[in-house]
């Protein structure tokens, strides 16, 4: 067993040596790579979307494993010599079952719209081509004629799809139309309650009704409230619907057991998808969770809708779902959800207006407008002042979707560096001397516009120094020195 110092004193010496090795070959590189640490510790993440992975995960990536081709799934290959690729994925998805209680694990997506494409393509396989093809007693798509391929075309192409709208605070590939999911699916959206900003549940159910989905999508992106899966299960179940819901965001709650029972999407849902690099704190990844009625369809992502694995992403998501299962990841979690409560807090208390009046997840939801700002006056004010963040649209949003009224704040990076409900009280004091100190500029031509704006003298370095003060004691990679 190595001590905390020695271990910090191998992954410092390790980071610093593949720098070199970089650096001999491409020394901008290198170079960016050293910035890019030295930026990230000293900003103010606040992206709900991102997180930090541990070394361990992060060196998982830089292995031969990326060398290596493994179309197919474990011990069904159509590769030579992947028995080293079945060993890594197959502990990966092994984790991610334990983890989550998931009859089946797919861990070869690449990302979360990969994940999602997966779990359409294997919703569709299995609703609608394996019936189709059984109707026209034919075995596979193999033996399909020229007028067979067009009728299934078309009956794959007429399927509706009924997900939560991107200003609601669902993700782009839940129907939105210039996502291929609003193009390949006839889609519907469902919304919130226009006066709490609350998921309304016999809304939802009505649509759901009317609109009659073969899919219904849950999960959100922005959405600061936890959901009730059973409900919608029964919704989905209602209508004959397929519950598909998407725990990108919210998964690092899941596994740390901080969303159980109704809040817990995988014994509710057909399908689960995953992105496994946000709270969860793994690598850039997805992942897609099934019922054992929809595992033969999504065993079928390669070649369905994917090439071959990233097998040295596959390994770092067996090492970060390996770091998931132990008890300190259920005390970061809980940490999370009550630093989006400090953080909140501290908003409403200095009167800022949150969308649902708070949060009961990892993320808040912030309308700027009350301070006369678009999200992207406020996004670019608060990046000036060193706290970085993201523009989003709110319920309704008169702004539109690029330049937003709203700022979306999370707390899953900063409480990976061990800031707790003090520290986020602050962040909400600095995110509002930011705001009440900026003002909307104006173009060019002198009208007003929604991009430019003018952030008061001295602000952004008064905020930089505190939040300098904050990060300073909670440092990011703390043994991590490439002096
Ligand atoms: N699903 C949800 C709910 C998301 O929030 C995101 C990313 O922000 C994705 C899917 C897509 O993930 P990726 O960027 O890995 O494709």
């Amino acid at each position: 067993m190595t001590s905390q110092a020695d271990h910090d004193a191998l992954t410092s010496s390790a980071y610093a040596q593949a720098l070199e090795v970089i650096g001999a070959v491409e020394p901008r590189i290198a170079e960016a790579t050293r910035a890019e640490l030295a930026d990230q510790r000293a900003s103010l993440k606040l992206i709900a979307s991102e997180n930090y992975a541990s070394p361990a995960v992060l060196m998982t990536m830089g292995t031969w494993f990326s060398d290596k081709y493994a179309e197919g799934t474990v011990g069904h290959r159509f590769y030579a010599g992947c028995q080293n690729v079945d060993t890594v994925e197959s502990i990966a998805a092994e984790h991610a079952r334990e983890l989550f209680g998931a009859e089946y694990a797919y861990v070869q997506p690449h990302s979360g719209i990969d994940a999602n494409l997966v779990a359409f393509w294997s919703i569709l396989a299995h609703r609608v081509e394996g019936p189709w093809l059984q109707k026209a007693g034919l075995r596979g798509v193999n033996d399909l004629t020229e007028a067979d391929w067009e009728a299934l075309r078309r009956e794959l192409g007429n399927q509706r799809l009924l997900g939560m709208s991107l200003d609601a605070g669902g993700h782009l590939t839940h129907g939105f139309r210039p996502n291929i999911s609003g193009k390949m699916f006839h889609q519907n959206q469902y919304g919130t309650d226009p006066e709490t900003g609350l998921l309304d549940y016999d809304a939802l159910a009505a649509k759901a009704r009317e609109f009659k989905p073969l899919v219904l999508v849950a999960g959100y992106s922005a959405y600061p409230r936890r959901v009730n899966f059973a409900k919608v299960r029964e919704i989905a179940d209602e209508v004959g619907a397929t519950l598909m819901v998407d725990m990108a965001h919210f998964a690092g709650l899941v596994a740390g057991k901080v969303f159980t029972g109704d809040e817990d999407p995988v014994p509710h849902a057909h399908v689960v998808t995953t992105t496994t690099h946000k709270s969860l704190r793994g690598p850039r990844g997805g992942m897609v969770l099934a019922t054992e009625e929809y595992a033969p369809s999504v065993d079928r992502g390669c070649p369905m809708v994917l090439g071959g694995p990233l097998s040295h992403v596959m390994a770092a998501k067996a090492v970060a779902l390996a770091e998931a299962k132990q008890e300190s990841f259920r005390t970061y979690a809980q940490q999370v959800a009550d630093n989006a409560q400090s953080l909140a807090a501290g908003f409403t208390s200095r009167g800022a207006h949150l969308v649902t009046g708070g949060t009961d997840n990892h993320l808040v939801l912030l309308d700027v407008s009350s301070y006369g700002l678009t999200g992207r006056q406020a996004e670019s004010a608060l990046l000036e002042a060193g706290v970085v963040t993201n523009r989003n649209s709110v319920p309704a949003d008169p702004n539109g979707a690029w330049y937003t009224s709203g700022i979306r704040f999370g707390t899953p990076a900063l409480t990976t560096r061990g800031f707790g409900h003090d520290e986020f009280d602050t962040v909400a004091d600095l995110v509002v001397q930011v705001l009440s100190s900026t003002q909307p500029g104006t173009t060019k031509a002198g009208g007003p516009s929604k991009a430019s704006y003018v952030l008061g003298d001295g602000v952004a370095d008064k905020v930089k120094a505190a939040s300098a003060e904050m990060l300073d004691k909670h440092p990011l990679y703390p043994g991590l020195d490439l002096a």
